[in-house]
């Protein structure tokens, strides 16, 4: 890629025998490997990159950083670790992201136990052994008890075969696969694909360089202002002062962080009041915008009205209202991912940016010097791969996993994702998720996700050690209950309108399923905690000596918090009215 995107280096492929493989060096590797230790088990991480962070390895585009503010976006296990790390800014680059990644390594000692540069390319269960078989393209093959997927929901680039790419005599560069060493487009012609939040981030920043920014725009996107900040001191010990007290309340929430949320529905509210209040949310910025209001997401009324709003604001930004116009969605608000930037939408009143809409005419084919859409060719030097991933189940789809009985994940997942609390699947034992199809993940603040992921497998495997079992999975009826309910409560959300990678529908050919849980983070941790309390409901264990000691909660003590019933969502009534399965 760059001569500062480092070359895996050669080493011997290993054998080994582990009580745990895990994949993935992201925060859920990371997290999943502190935790193993703490049980005393041997493991071994291998991580398809050259270092740890995951996302925030790879995608190193300009203007990458994360959108649930810095202070709650970041690990919540230990309070030393709190008190530690300092953010600079209220949403921190990408950078610092990868600094702090690095620190959790460092920190908890992690990198011994972690192999890079290595992609685990099967997985085959020994219902014999009651072992997992791990290969990789390195060459090494490996045993271990349990295999744990810490593979990243949005870690597998989606990049489209548009005709032609292949004569592109320029570079073409992912988002999700960024080189180390920065790209500089001073002088460039750019065209950048896409207009997610990837999209977004970069569009302003490559403006900036580009001598001409040509942006092809599939489906106009709604973002609001992030109008990020440098944290100054005060704020950051504040939040300090009492850091316990802000995890607990973002662990309440619906998303898993916390912001301020007005419950009262939409058009419940006089005109003036509205738009008040959108105004005000507007001015705070970020994904806490939809939160003006508590059904926004639930009726199309009130939604429409928040639209309204968004849609007039990129008018009063964008000056020629033929762009503005192009620029305005016109799907819900909020359905699909909604976008937090800095200076997007005023990026096209510059002189040398345009706007190409694909959404009727797509993108014909990529020449040696330019990409042609409706018959006319758009000369550009460089071409930004802003088309997102295979969300989800990308990267599961890229590993032979065989459970019992040579039951391909492949084949069971064809017509959608099927797993027991997005954390196991039926026919593949002691394979365990984190953040899999099922669960809140990507509608919560993954890190929040990931921890009460972790301490609750963590839990289950120091459980499974108490009484001696060798082999667990989840039964198939309880499975597909469980499904049935992530399907019904998905109908509740206006979310479920779209297009949307939530679905699967941002690529051809994929099943199109709500993949994850939208009931809400507690309610979604509270059936965790019933599950678990209840002998761990909905799953088999086969076990030496029959045993009926009751689960010792260990980690997950700290997850049994009440749900804030001030901001029970309609998908959270919803999600308690469904039986439970
Ligand atoms: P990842 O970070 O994706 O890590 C998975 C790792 O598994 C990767 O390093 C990958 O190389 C490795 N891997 C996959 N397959 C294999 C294999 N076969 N063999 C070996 N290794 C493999 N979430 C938020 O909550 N807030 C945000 O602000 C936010 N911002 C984001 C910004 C971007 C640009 C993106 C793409 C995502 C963002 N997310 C955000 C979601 C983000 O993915 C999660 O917050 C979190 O970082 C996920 O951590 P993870 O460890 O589960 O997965
Ligand atoms: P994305 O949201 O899926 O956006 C991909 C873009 O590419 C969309 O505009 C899509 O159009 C377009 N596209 C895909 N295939 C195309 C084709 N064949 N022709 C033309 N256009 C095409 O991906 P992303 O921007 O990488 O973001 C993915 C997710 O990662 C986000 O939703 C968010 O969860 C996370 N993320 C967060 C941040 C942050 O602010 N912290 C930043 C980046 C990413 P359609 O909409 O029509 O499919």
């Amino acid at each position: 890629m760059d001569a500062k995107t480092p070359a895996p280096q050669a080493r011997a492929p290993e054998t080994g025998i582990f009580d745990a493989v895990v994949v993935g060096a992201g925060f859920a590797g990371m997290y999943m490997l502190h935790r193993l230790r703490g049980l005393g088990l041997s493991a071994r991480v291998y991580e398809a990159g050259g270092g740890v962070g995951g996302t925030w390895y790879w995608n190193r585009y300009p203007g990458a950083r994360c959108d649930v503010e810095s202070m709650q976006y970041s690990f919540s296990f230990s309070e030393e670790l709190d008190q530690e790390w300092t953010w600079s800014e209220k949403y921190s680059p990408q950078p610092e992201i990868l600094a702090y990644a690095n620190h959790i390594a460092d920190r908890f000692g992690l990198r011994q136990d972690i192999v890079f540069d290595t992609r685990v390319t099967a997985a085959t269960w020994d219902n014999r052994a009651k072992r997992w078989h791990i290969e990789t393209d390195r060459g090494d093959k490996v045993s271990a008890k349990f295999c744990i997927m810490a593979v990243g929901c949005l870690s597998a680039p989606n990049r489209p075969k548009f005709p032609g790419i292949e004569d592109f005599e320029g570079p073409v560069y992912h988002t999700g696969e960024w080189p180390h060493g920065g790209v500089d487009f001073t002088g460039l012609r750019v065209g950048v694909i896409g207009t997610g939040s990837s999209a977004i981030q970069s569009i302003p920043i490559i403006a900036e360089q580009a001598s001409h920014l040509t942006v092809f725009q599939r489906t106009a996107t709604w973002s609001v202002p992030a109008w990020n900040e440098t944290l100054t001191p005060d704020y950051v010990k504040a939040v300090k002062a009492d850091y316990p007290a802000l995890r607990a309340k973002a662990r309440a929430r619906p998303t898993g962080f916390y912001f301020p949320f007005n419950m009262k529905p939409a058009l419940d509210a006089g005109e003036d009041e509205r738009q008040q209040r959108y105004e005000e949310a507007w001015q705070r910025g970020g994904l806490p915008f939809l939160g003006a209001f508590g059904d926004l997401l639930f009726e199309k009324g009130a939604n429409d009205t928040i639209a309204s709003f968004a849609r007039d604001k990129i008018r009063s930004i964008v000056k020629d209202p033929a762009i503005a116009e192009l620029l305005c969605p016109d799907n819900v608000f909020g359905c699909k991912r909604l976008c937090v930037d800095t200076g997007y939408y005023a990026t096209y009143n510059l002189p040398h940016v345009k706007l190409v809409d694909v959404s009727k005419k797509p993108i014909e084919r990529i020449t040696a010097g330019g990409i042609v859409v409706d018959g006319v060719e758009y000369p550009v030097d460089a071409i930004v791969s802003a088309t997102g991933f295979a969300a989800m189940t990308g990267s599961f789809d890229k590993i032979a996993i065989t459970g019992r009985d040579g039951l391909t994940l492949a084949e069971k997942w064809r017509a959608g994702p099927r797993a027991y609390l997005g954390l196991a699947s039926a026919g593949f034992p002691n394979f365990f998720m984190i953040t899999g199809p099922g669960s809140p993940s990507v509608l919560a603040s993954m890190i929040q996700a990931i921890e009460q992921h972790v301490d609750w497998l963590a839990d289950l495997i120091g459980h499974m050690r108490d009484i001696g079992s060798s082999a667990i999975e989840p039964t198939v009826a309880d499975e597909d209950a469980w499904v049935e309910h992530v399907t019904e409560v998905s109908k509740v959300s206006l979310r479920s309108t779209c297009s949307s990678w939530y679905v699967g529908a941002n690529i051809p050919g994929r099943p199109i399923v709500f993949m994850p849980y939208i009931g809400g983070f507690p309610i979604y941790v509270q059936k965790c905690n019933e599950v678990m309390s209840n002998g761990f409901e909905g799953f088999v264990m086969d076990c030496a000596a029959a045993s009926n000691a009751p689960p010792r909660v260990r980690l997950t003590e700290r997850w049994r918090v009440p749900l804030d019933i001030e901001v029970i969502s309609p998908a959270a009534v919803a999600a308690r009215r469904v039986p439970v399965v």
